[in-house]
């Protein structure tokens, strides 16, 4: 006769878990299934590792696999595998108590936090077996090890505090799951259900995960014959781990739809990094680099995506450790072996292994990208049209891959055609003698800039300029305030020193009186002079120092900033513009004819509409225009 089951108290702790777990709605809960399965797929690792010292121990029960038999009338799931098993002082020990790190770890964050994100904490956690109690108001738990069928026992429990013990016979070594399902889970009594669950967190797991399926009987009904019921169960895992394959070993078309499935990007990847780290930290990675902006990229989301699992396991979907944020383009997977399968966001940031992990993701994405940029150039452009601008934020926060930043950057330039890009070590080699800095002038639209005056001298000089389109450019350039020793200075600032010499003493005293008077009729510049810079324009405006007259109209259209085009700025005059010569004799004739504070505001608006800015008010210019049409004409 077998004793009557034996009733046992859940310890201290367990209790409150168990307590948080029932009593939290949680959102995620079908992580449940990736607890369990991960418990089944360990528990036939372990008999297998055993077995190596004693077969005997498999008693000819080795077709590993792991079955999930829904049953609807019951209303119950069964998770069955053919793994170790357990005794009863094991079963005692690891479902009587919190055996394990990461659930101890899991109620300090719950009492730390004063429980309020419990369905989160138990997201990033995991709770292990005792998760099965968010779908469950009871389990049951029959297993037995290769000790034969008497010595099976069976556990069960409504996860309220004591859990009964009995012994029971089991056929086979292994251990049954049984989940009577809560009312609001019966949906984990479904097909589908049960497949995508499987399909996002274990896909991957190297043993087969088999979902028996029943076909209810059918009366027969008119001509139709009674069916009997049928029974199916099917491999529903793709035990596919393509990163843990060699490469030689995984074909293009392989690593393309990998890349479609976790990306969600139709255009197959640009670039495919394949690697593994062995030595302290063990990890392998795959990493995809998108050939262009995928269709669904949203340059504000800043989450970063690297799935990471634990030896197969689906452990974050978004690892933000990984991978720091400008390079959150790369999609892909972090499997490592020396995580802790119940690995927290908070655990994982002290982590040592982690900061391993990252150092070698990032150098390898640079460094996969610089070998796209020198050996698919084309490909590298396409990519970088889109994904550029995130890449560029790197310059401001990745200080330590600053230089190999800065190697990756596309710019148009002066010199070049609309649409062709040069980098800045093209850039650097082609400087001719006499040039130390490397000049770049920002705006909306290259082939406009093309025709700005700032690059006049500079185009005498025979120097290039680097055009600047992207608004993100303004922010992140000034981070980057040499390339291999050399200064990048913008056009537009500061004075411009011409091959020629600076101007003339002569010409300045000459040009101090219209200075003077053009300066007392412009309110908004804060100074006016004579310059070198221009060598075809009558006048542009420069920034001495303060925000570039790109960066103040990106504020402005960002609703920031409410200063008047073009203000807070220099006005400098072209001494060998022949609308300038005529302004000064003017001047010097009578200084107080009434056309020159016209023709200083004039100078002053031609300027502002040169810079790429708008005039304040447009229909006072074509007047003043038209004024001197008429007069000219007369
Ligand atoms: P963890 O798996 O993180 O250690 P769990 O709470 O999920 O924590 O499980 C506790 C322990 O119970 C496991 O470490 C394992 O020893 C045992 N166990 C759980 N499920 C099984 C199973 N299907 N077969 C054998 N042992 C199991």
């Amino acid at each position: 006769m077998t004793p009557p089951p034996e009733t046992l108290e859940f310890k201290a702790e367990l209790k409150q878990l168990l307590h948080l777990i029932t009593h939290s709605l949680y959102s995620d809960r079908e992580i449940f299934l990736r607890e369990l399965i991960s418990n089944a797929s360990d528990a036939i690792n372990k008999v297998k590792f055993n077995s190596l010292a004693d077969e005997a121990g498999l008693e000819d029960n080795k077709d590993w696999k792991i079955v999930l038999a829904p049953d609807a009338e019951a209303k119950t799931l069964t998770l069955r595998d053919n793994g170790v098993g357990m005794s009863r002082e094991e079963v005692i020990d690891n479902l009587g108590t919190i055996a394990k790190s990461g659930t101890k770890a899991f109620l300090d964050a719950v009492k730390a936090k004063q429980s309020n994100d419990v369905p989160g904490l138990i997201g990033q956690f995991g709770v292990g077996f005792y998760s099965a109690f968010m779908v469950a108001d009871k389990v049951t738990v029959h297993t037995r090890t290769k000790g034969g069928p008497r010595v099976g026992v069976k556990w069960a429990s409504d996860g309220q505090g004591a859990y009964t013990l009995e012994a029971a016979e089991k056929a086979d070594r292994g251990t049954d799951v049984t989940l009577h399902l809560k009312d609001d889970a019966l949906d984990f009594l479904n097909e589908w259900k049960l497949r995508g669950v499987v399909k996002k967190f274990s896909d991957f797991i190297e043993h087969p995960v088999e979902l028996v399926t029943v076909t209810p009987a059918e009366e027969a009904e008119g001509d139709e014959p009674a069916t009997p019921a049928t029974t199916k169960q099917e491999t529903i895992n793709s035990r596919k781990a393509i990163w843990l394959r060699a490469k030689n070993e995984v074909t293009p078309e392989e690593y393309a739809e990998f890349y479609k499935s976790i990306a969600h990007d139709y255009t197959a990847p640009a670039k495919t990094l394949h690697f593994s780290i062995e030595g302290k930290s063990e990890f392998r990675a795959l990493l995809f680099l998108p050939a262009k902006k995928p269709m669904n990229f949203d340059y504000e989301e800043q989450k970063a995506g690297l799935k990471l699992y634990v030896q197969r396991v689906l452990i974050m979907e978004n690892c933000e450790e990984v991978l720091p944020p400008y390079l959150r383009f790369v999609k892909g997977v972090i499997d490592s072996a020396d995580l802790p399968l119940n690995v927290s966001r908070e655990l994982l940031q002290q982590n040592p292994h982690l900061d391993t992990i990252r150092k070698n993701v990032v150098r390898n994405i640079l460094s996969g990208l610089d070998g796209l940029k020198n050996t698919e150039f084309e490909k590298y452009v396409a990519f970088y049209r889109g994904l550029g601008p995130v890449l560029k934020e790197g310059l401001a926060r990745d200080w330590e891959n600053k230089e190999k930043i800065a190697d990756l950057l596309l710019f148009e330039h002066a010199a070049g055609e609309s649409g062709e890009f040069t980098t800045l070590a093209d850039y650097a080699e082609k400087m001719p003698a006499g040039q130390d800095q490397i000049y770049y002038l920002a705006g909306e639209n290259a082939d406009q800039l093309r025709h700005s005056p700032y690059l006049e001298a500079f185009r005498a000089k025979g120097f290039d300029v680097l055009l600047l389109t992207d608004s993100i450019d303004e922010f992140t350039l000034p981070h980057l305030t040499d390339y291999k020793g050399k200064k990048l200075q913008a056009a537009d600032r500061g004075e411009v020193k011409s091959t020629d010499g600076d101007i003339a003493p002569e010409v300045q005293v000459g040009y101090a009186g219209l200075l003077t008077a053009i300066k007392g009729q412009l309110p908004e510049v804060t100074d006016v002079r004579l310059t070198r810079r221009l060598t075809e324009s009558a006048a542009c405006l420069v920034v001495d120092g303060g925000m570039s007259a790109h960066m103040e109209r990106i504020l402005k259209r960002a609703g920031q900033g409410g200063e008047a085009e073009g203000g807070h700025r220099v006005l400098e005059l072209n001494p060998d513009n022949p609308a300038v010569v005529a302004l000064k004799e003017l001047h010097a004739k009578a200084p107080d004819d009434a056309r020159l504070p016209v023709y200083a505001r004039l100078m002053y608006e031609q300027a502002v509409i040169a810079e790429g800015s708008r005039i304040a008010d447009p229909a006072a210019f074509a007047k003043r225009v038209n004024t001197l049409i008429a007069e000219s004409v007369k």
